[in-house]
């Protein structure tokens, strides 16, 4: 199984982090490893000291393709998840600078907290899907999917230019604004349309 993700999809997101806003997908990927399910705890590690949360809808692949085309994408995913980014920001930071890639930063071990997946026919409207996150009791980010700058099918038509999809793989799809870190005490919660889908401690 290969888990996908997009940097910077959503313009308000590029700019918090004073990164230009792509002309390509920027993509990346996590382990299986990097999942964490069933909204166990996620055990801040001792590696860094700033890691922040990024909210990301999450696409599973349904089917196995290679190069698909524009008006095949919709049939290569029917379920949608939540999703959470881990980044350790001080570590990705350092690797930014030097130019170097960023799985220590963004791949290691529960980095990749996903909830349970939906069907995307069970949504009021699917091309505009509305979800957020609670820290604490508070919306930290809020987003909107009509608002990424490469969406669902082009995500799906870009990466397979490059990587063969197999039913199963995971896209984290990129993450809104309000991006921020967590600490031991807090809780995260997570919701599609107002469907709490993430529920978990930062222990
Ligand atoms: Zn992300």
């Amino acid at each position: 199984m290969k888990i996908f993700c997009i940097g910077r999809n959503y313009v308000n997101h590029a700019k918090e982090l004073k990164n230009p806003v792509p002309k390509k997908p920027l993509v990346f990927s996590k382990f299986p490893t990097s999942l964490l399910k069933d909204n166990q705890a996620f055990y801040y590690p001792d590696f860094s000291e700033d890691i922040h949360h990024e909210l990301e809808l999450v696409l599973k692949v349904c089917k196995n393709g290679k190069k698909v085309q524009p008006q095949f994408a919709k049939d290569y995913y029917n379920e949608i998840a939540l999703g959470i980014d881990f980044t350790c920001r001080d570590i990705q930071s350092k690797l930014k600078e030097k130019g170097h890639s960023w799985e220590i930063a963004k791949a290691f071990d529960n980095s990749a907290p996903i909830s349970e997946f939906i069907a995307l026919d069970s949504l009021a409207d699917k091309n505009n899907i509305h979800f957020n996150l609670k820290k604490n009791g508070a919306d930290v980010q809020i987003g909107y999917s009509k608002d990424m700058i490469f969406d669902f099918d082009y995500l799906i038509c870009y990466i397979s230019q490059y990587f063969t999809l197999q039913k199963g793989d995971l896209i984290f799809t990129g993450t809104p604004e309000g991006v921020g870190p967590v600490a031991i005490g807090d809780k995260l919660e997570g919701f599609i349309e107002g469907k709490e889908l993430l529920n978990f401690d930062i222990k």
